[in-house]
């Protein structure tokens, strides 16, 4: 069922050069479900050479016809999502359910930047003097190189993707090894929608090797990365040593505020969905509870109930509605998070370990009374693993909302519009979602601050990212 996936370079699917290939693992299974090739430094200079010639192809087409053949290419995925679903469920873990509305909402995203290539407005300025005309142009930046991780396999790419492409850039995708086939999907229906040569681009590799190689290639002019902080951190390095754009969307901690007067059963049943889904593995995903005195008991009696709820299986199961963790790495990293805020003082209320001892599945996890200093408190757990604390006024919450070096996501409920707007103006994130799960849709900014990074991988500042501004200013003669 499973597909072994290649290379896309140059319009052509291809093993690497070397032959080498590393395996790919069902993470509900840890059986072996097929292989992907490993580009080496030859792949790489292809893959290179072949976005260059794509560049010059792509930015001379217009804006129109290369919209059609993106709107194209989400047809197709839609057509093909309940294929490629299965493929992103066997190789990531995630219920089928999720994968299906992954593909959906990567359509919606090519799609909506397509719309947005063709209002890629420049601007006339007045001018001081008569016959003087001072234009603003933007033109495509150059061939992008994007690095996007496991989690949501099209989804990261789908964002840098569509919005190189509606600029009129060229791409190379470094795709995430441990979940490739659905992503190769993903470059098959632009491949398949008459996207030129070279314009798309498919490696897998070593991660390092690969990033290192590209950022400093001078053919490569802008970067795109998704991941964690410390290696946003070092790839943002490389890039500034060699003068290149970049966009960096990376770790998160997201406080949840719930307040006095929020419809707790509501908070509780989305930010429930939202902490579980993926099984927590998602950047945005809400981590410190925060929950007022008044209703800390039962926020957290209902918010245990709706972990334990949960149906923790292989994601091809119908009655699954959390996966296991991608990658085997995760459970000892989890399980370590959690022993030491408990060693700490932190109440387990429910999971708190790996369910049995075949694939990587981990309880649904609920701590509370986390002493600040537990390790969890400061680092990003990413799984599902919630943290509850109380808090008494709204200048203590934000302090607490505030108090790491993330700066992604937010979450709160009140009934008050006071709170509100001291939330919106009192919050350091990139994202604020209040009293409805609301992040993360093509038309509205989807980034962070601080150590989460910067640039937008949402809305019209995505697509700016990708252009160069050029001032043109004539007198007529
Ligand atoms: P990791 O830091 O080793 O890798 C994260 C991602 O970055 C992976 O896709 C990996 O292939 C890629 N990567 C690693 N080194 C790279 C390099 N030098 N050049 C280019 N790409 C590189 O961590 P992991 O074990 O895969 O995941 C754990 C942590 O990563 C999580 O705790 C979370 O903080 C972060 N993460 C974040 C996101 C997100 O959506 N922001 C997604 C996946 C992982």
């Amino acid at each position: 069922m499973y597909k072994n996936v290649q290379l896309f370079i140059d319009g052509q699917w291809m093993p690497s050069l070397s032959g080498r290939t590393l395996p790919v693992v069902n993470p509900a299974t840890e059986a072996v479900i097929g292989t992907i090739p490993h580009a080496s430094k030859e792949d790489l200079d292809a893959a290179l050479a072949s976005a260059q010639r794509g560049f010059e192809v792509w930015r001379a087409m217009s804006a129109y016809d290369r919209s059609k053949l993106m709107r194209k290419a989400a047809g197709l995925l839609r057509e093909r999502a309940g294929d490629i679903a299965i493929q992103m469920t066997l190789e990531q873990g995630k219920p089928l359910a999720q994968a299906k509305a992954e593909t959906l909402g990567a359509a919606d995203t090519i799609e909506w930047f397509a719309e947005e290539s063709r209002r890629a407005y420049g601007r006339l300025v007045p001018a001081r003097a008569p016959g003087v005309y001072q234009m603003v142009i933007k033109e495509p930046v150059g061939p992008v190189a994007a690095f996007t991780p496991w989690n949501f396999p099209l989804n990261q790419i789908v964002r840098k993707l569509s919005a190189a492409l509606a600029a009129g850039c060229s791409i190379i995708v470094k795709a995430p090894e441990e979940t490739p086939s659905s992503p190769a999907e993903l470059i098959r229906v632009f491949a398949d929608a008459g996207v030129p040569a070279g314009v798309v681009n498919l490696v897998y590799g070593i991660p390092a090797e690969i990033s290192s190689y590209l950022i400093a290639h001078p053919i490569i002019k802008k970067i795109s990365f998704t991941g964690s902080t410390p290696i946003g951190k070092q790839l943002a390095a490389l890039a500034g040593q060699h003068m290149k754009r970049a966009t960096m969307e990376l770790g998160g901690h997201a406080p949840a505020i719930i307040f006095d007067d929020a419809d707790i059963d509501t908070a509780v049943a989305q930010l429930a969905a939202s902490k579980f889904r993926n099984a927590g593995q998602v950047c945005v995903a809400p981590t410190r509870f925060l929950v007022q005195k008044n209703v800390f008991n039962s926020f957290v009696d209902k918010f245990v109930a709706a972990a334990e709820a949960l149906k923790v299986g292989d994601g091809m199961e119908k009655e699954t509605t959390m996966g296991p963790l991608a990658n085997e790495r995760r459970l000892p990293a989890l399980q370590a998070l959690i022993d030491d805020a408990v060693a700490q003082g932190a109440t387990l209320r429910t999971g708190g370990k790996r369910i049995g001892t075949k694939g990587y599945f981990f309880a649904p996890t609920v701590l509370t009374n986390v002493p600040l200093t537990a390790r969890v408190m400061n680092e990003e757990p990413f799984g599902p693993l919630a943290l509850i604390n109380s808090f008494d006024t709204l200048d203590e919450v934000l302090t607490e909302a505030n108090r790491l070096p993330f700066g992604l996501a937010a979450y709160a409920y009140t009934g008050s519009a006071k709170t509100t707007h001291a939330l919106a103006s009192g919050v350091e994130c990139g994202m604020l979602t209040i009293n409805h799960p609301g992040l993360a849709l093509p038309e509205i900014p989807f980034g962070g601050i601080k150590d989460s990074g910067y640039g937008s991988e949402g809305g019209t500042e995505a697509i700016e990212s990708y252009f160069n501004t050029k001032l043109v200013t004539q007198l007529d003669i």
